[in-house]
């Protein structure tokens, strides 16, 4: 063997395997506190409304500060919960961006209400807060359905543009849900997701930067008083007592066992936070001039859940880092308004900015447990595929 191909074996074995999210790390800092917690649930045996799930309710309002959580099943039924809940129904408009997971779409189409997909900044690849203004012209203009929500998306981590959305919501007589599936951690101007908007969703699907070992989610408010409604929607619409269905409602609930999960990681997730925040200044230290990373609103902290950057050549970029041992991932490759089930909804003349975002985009291993080697390891490389790339 020549000595360039030891020097790079050298460096491999050094750097090892590179995970894009590595949960195997995690578990095993924190498998037998949650052995510990599973245990704990078999013993009571309430595998449904046990008394996780009130303990984890809690603990999201303590380290968010929302006013309350409700737990439910997964971030889809922390959508749809607030929208059934305020009577969104057939003829309603909701604002939605249309670079999004599919969920954003779907939570509004299932309550019977239109999806008005919504141009995203170039640079937060968040809603653009002024397209959003025109769409509201239109569909007034238009005539034919009333606009009644906007669900801007934390995309990535990075909290929307809170202050401007909410004031064209207020003055629009529309009510917000943040859709801050991705936004767990996040902050703007010092202020965390959960308090950004009035409603706000989150997902713990076990690939978010809060995850249960399943399914999960919560809504977290500003107002107590929602909490009565979503939990009776959670609960197939009954009441308190759940004798009767007093409204529609359906299975929203989250089980025990992810609360039990959920709590343990959350324990943790703080210090997996500052790690995170470690690997992108790193990241956006070395890309913000060979690429297009990502960008932020003044004032906004990301929660990281993912990294995501652009670049004119990706087919080639990933290509070579894949060769490299440096897995991506492509979110989202396909916005909603050109995918089967939503384009009927797509806006007339397409969506530029999401377009050309949508066919750049790609993102790089995102997790606490990135060592320092394998932050350099990737970064060189990806220098070097956009180089490589022209
Ligand atoms: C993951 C995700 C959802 C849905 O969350 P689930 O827990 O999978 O239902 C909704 N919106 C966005 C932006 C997401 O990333």
């Amino acid at each position: 063997m020549n000595g360039v191909a030891n020097l790079a074996l050298a460096r491999q074995s050094s750097v090892g395997q590179i995970a894009f999210i590595d949960l195997k790390a995690q578990q095993r800092l924190i498998r037998e506190r949650i052995e510990e917690r599973l245990k704990a649930v078999l013993d009571h045996g309430r595998y449904i409304a046990g008394p996780e799930i009130e303990e984890l309710e809690a603990a999201l309002v303590a380290r968010t500060g929302a006013k309350a959580a409700v737990a439910c099943a997964s971030g889809t039924a922390a959508l749809i919960i607030p929208l059934l809940a305020r009577g969104v129904d057939t003829g309603d408009a909701v604002f939605i961006p249309s670079f999004t997971y599919n969920a954003t779409a779907n939570a509004v189409l299932l309550t019977g209400a239109t999806p008005v997909f919504v141009e995203i900044d170039p640079v937060t690849f968040t809603m653009d807060a002024e397209d959003l203004e025109r769409r509201i012209a239109e569909v007034r203009a238009e005539g034919r359905l009333r606009p009644r929500a906007i669900i801007p998306v934390d995309l990535f981590g990075t909290p929307a543009n809170y202050p401007a959305i909410n004031s064209i919501a207020a003055r629009e007589g529309m009510f917000v849900v943040a859709d801050a599936a991705q936004g767990f951690g996040g902050r703007l101007n010092g202020v965390e997701v959960g308090n950004l908007a009035p409603i706000t969703a989150t997902s713990f699907f076990p690939g978010k930067a809060l995850g249960a070992y399943g399914d999960a989610g919560a809504i977290l408010t500003q107002n107590p008083d929602d909490v009565e409604a979503w939990a009776s929607i959670r609960w197939h619409g009954t009441d308190a007592a759940r004798k009767e269905s007093v409204r529609v409602g359906f299975n929203g609930r989250m089980d025990s066992f992810q609360a039990a999960v959920l709590l343990e990681k959350l324990a943790i997730f703080d210090d997996e936070l500052a790690a995170r925040k470690r690997v992108a200044a790193e990241y956006d230290a070395r890309f913000s001039r060979i690429a297009r990373p990502q960008g932020h609103h003044d004032g906004a902290e990301s929660g990281h859940g993912y990294y995501s950057l652009c670049v004119d050549n990706r087919d080639a970029v990933t290509a070579y880092l894949g060769a490299q041992g440096v897995p991506t991932a492509i979110y989202y490759a396909t916005p909603l308004h050109k995918m089967p089930a939503f384009e009927a909804y797509a806006p007339k003349g397409g969506l530029d900015v999401t377009e050309r975002v949508a066919d750049r985009i790609f993102a790089l291993p995102m997790h606490p447990y990135l060592t320092p080697a394998q932050v350099a390891f990737i970064c060189d490389n990806v220098e070097a595929a956009v180089t490589a790339a022209g």
